[in-house]
């Protein structure tokens, strides 16, 4: 078995690398692959959230699971709060092929669903990028978000004052200017946010968002947690990852059950319609597969050798 670090992740997976991956799983998720349910307790310890992502895709091979987590008050011990491991399986004969380090995989893999929602629903002539959120996750959704769209500016809230240096010289290496601004003007003034809190109410009214946005409600992972009006996601036209997670731990648990939730898989195999006006508003809850990050893992695999 082989163990791969995060140190061997960061030389081996990127944004570009993660988006095709997790493009191709969102496509493979409407035919063969599929994720097993999701296991999510709180541990009643230090504030935690553990369980088990994991799945099957019987084309690439993909079998396995990320176990793992979030650990609230890690950052205040300079360790990110999401700690997770990922365990490859042959599926001929279910031995453990590796194990990785699941961190940097989750963020990339991560910002790469939201970018892939990005790049299929927004407006084509989006100029402002609003971000909301500027914890572990978010400089990474902010490059995969600026490597699929010319944006102009970006607009970044968070609720309490942040460092933003990483975030204003990320957006400069793509000729992107970069602001702070207080929560209205971010989401008055942007054509595509991202949210990535982990926040547990709406984080602005429905009133606030223009017609034509673009929302990737990417914090909402967990039964309880909301960043969204119920009344936006009532607006809009509602796309996701997967729909049992969707209705079960993703932001649209807020929703009534009849409500219509399409995938963005069947955006990606042509079988449904993504945005249909360029006064509609889309909303993209990214829950995160497991197969997503299995699918990263392989990518990370593949370009170290391994068969
Ligand atoms: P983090 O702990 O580093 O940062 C948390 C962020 O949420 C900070 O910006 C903080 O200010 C903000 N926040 C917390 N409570 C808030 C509130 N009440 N109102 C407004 N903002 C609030 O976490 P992270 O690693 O950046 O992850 C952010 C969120 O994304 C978490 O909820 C996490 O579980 C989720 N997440 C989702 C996926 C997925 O696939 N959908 C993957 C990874 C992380």
């Amino acid at each position: 078995m082989q163990v791969i670090t995060e140190e061997q992740i960061s030389e081996n997976l990127d944004s570009e690398i993660a988006f095709f991956a997790v493009q191709d799983v969102f496509k493979s998720m409407e035919t063969q692959a599929w994720n097993f349910p999701v296991v999510r307790e709180s541990l009643g310890f230090r504030g935690a959230l553990y369980g088990f992502k994991s799945g099957f895709d019987p084309v690439s091979g993909a079998l396995g699971l990320k176990a793992g987590g979030y650990w609230p008050q890690n950052a205040d011990k300079g360790v990110a709060n999401h700690q997770s491991s990922i365990f490859l399986f042959d599926p001929e004969t279910g031995q453990c092929n590796a194990l990785l380090a699941g961190n940097t995989i989750t963020a990339l893999r991560t910002a790469a669903a939201s970018a892939v929602s990005i790049d299929r629903l927004a407006m084509s002539d989006s100029t402002t990028l609003g971000l909301v959120g500027t914890g572990h996750q978010s400089l990474y959704q902010l490059e995969a978000a600026l490597r699929v769209r010319s944006f102009e500016q970006v607009k970044i809230w968070n609720r309490s004052s942040r460092d933003l240096s990483k975030h204003r010289a990320l957006a400069e290496t793509f000729g992107v200017a970069c602001s702070e601004a207080n929560l209205e003007d971010v989401v008055r003034e942007s054509q595509v946010i991202i949210t990535i809190t982990s926040c547990m109410k709406a984080l602005f009214p429905s009133d606030w968002v223009n017609s034509g946005t673009h929302i990737a409600a990417m914090g909402t992972d967990t039964k309880g947690k909301q960043e969204l009006d119920p009344a936006l996601c009532q607006r809009a036209k509602r796309f996701t990852d997967e729909i049992a997670q969707s209705r079960t731990i993703g932001e649209f648990q807020h929703l009534a059950s009849d409500s219509e939730i399409l995938t963005i898989g069947s955006i990606l195999q042509g079988t449904a319609t993504g945005r249909t006006g360029s006064d509609q508003i889309t909303v993209f809850d990214g829950t995160g597969v497991g197969l997503q990050d299995l699918a990263c893992a392989q990518a990370v695999m593949k370009r170290l050798g391994a068969s």
